[in-house]
């Protein structure tokens, strides 16, 4: 078996790099001390494309193979762990469950400018009360004629300060496993970035709290079937695993 890297991948690794030695590496300790989140660095990211390495070119990726979004992920972390979680939720916590549960009109509107790097994305799962038993959450959906309402507070949420779009997830049933995803523009009317973590660590990128106060969405941002979120968190996870 040829374990050599492709062409491409040669390819990708050596952009990655010239990126990170030239514009990472030289300021990664003043974002450390500052926690500042870094716009340039994720603008630039974003131009390369390495918010959707392989999410399809017809959906704004550059529809690269798994393998070329490792090296992705390591040359970026190489240079500061930061920028490797930044693109990293990107694209496996936004653009993967985007590409793999979102209808054609949700990719179109979510995944595209996400994908072009236009957008920062955020992914909200764990909540106050619920971490790794993740469907021990008490953030709730309601149906309210067309629109969905959110109401709950989520935790440790990477990128969703800066983020246009959040995948959130909320109990939509009484059963432990009715949990629906949903897509989250931040903009929505009761959206509400509250607490920012002072981490020890990988302190550029960002990681808050996020508040659900009523939070009205549209009817058709369900992301996938109804009460199917937790699998989809859970898929979600399988394939993140690759960036985090
Ligand atoms: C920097 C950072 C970024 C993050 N970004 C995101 C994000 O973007 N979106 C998001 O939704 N979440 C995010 N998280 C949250 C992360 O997914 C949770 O921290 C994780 O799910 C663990 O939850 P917890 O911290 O509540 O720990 P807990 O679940 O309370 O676990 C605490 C400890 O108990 C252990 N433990 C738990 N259950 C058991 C058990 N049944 N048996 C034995 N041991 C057990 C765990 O292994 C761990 O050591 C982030 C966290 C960090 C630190």
């Amino acid at each position: 078996m040829d374990f050599a890297l492709t062409e491409t991948q040669e390819m990708t690794r050596r952009s990655v790099r010239g990126f990170v030695e030239q514009e990472v590496i030289p300021h990664s300790r003043a974002f450390d001390d500052s926690q500042e989140f870094p716009h340039a660095w994720a603008k630039k990211m974003g131009e390369l494309g390495l918010f959707g390495v392989f999410v399809p070119e017809k959906y704004g990726g550059s529809g690269l193979d798994s393998i070329s979004y490792a090296i992705t992920i390591e040359e970026l972390s190489r240079g500061d762990a930061s920028a490797g979680v930044i693109a990293a939720v990107c694209n496996g916590l936004v653009c993967e469950p985007l590409l793999r549960f979102g209808n054609e009109e949700q990719m179109r509107k979510y995944l595209v400018p996400v994908a072009r790097g236009e957008w920062i994305g955020a992914y909200a799962l764990t909540e106050p009360g619920s971490g790794s038993d993740a469907a021990a959450m008490r953030t709730t959906a309601e149906l309210e004629g067309d629109e969905w309402v959110l109401n709950g507070t989520k935790s440790f949420a990477t990128n969703a300060s800066v983020a246009r779009v959040v995948i959130g997830y909320a109990r939509t049933g009484q059963k432990k496993h009715e949990i629906s995803a949903f897509i989250i523009p931040t903009d929505a009317d009761g959206f509400s970035v509250l607490k920012k973590e002072d981490k020890m660590g990988i302190r550029a990128s960002d990681t808050v709290s996020l508040g659900f106060d009523h939070m009205r969405i549209p009817k058709e941002n369900l992301l996938g079937e109804l009460h199917k979120g937790f699998t989809i968190a859970m898929a979600t996870l399988d394939g993140g695993r690759i960036g985090i």
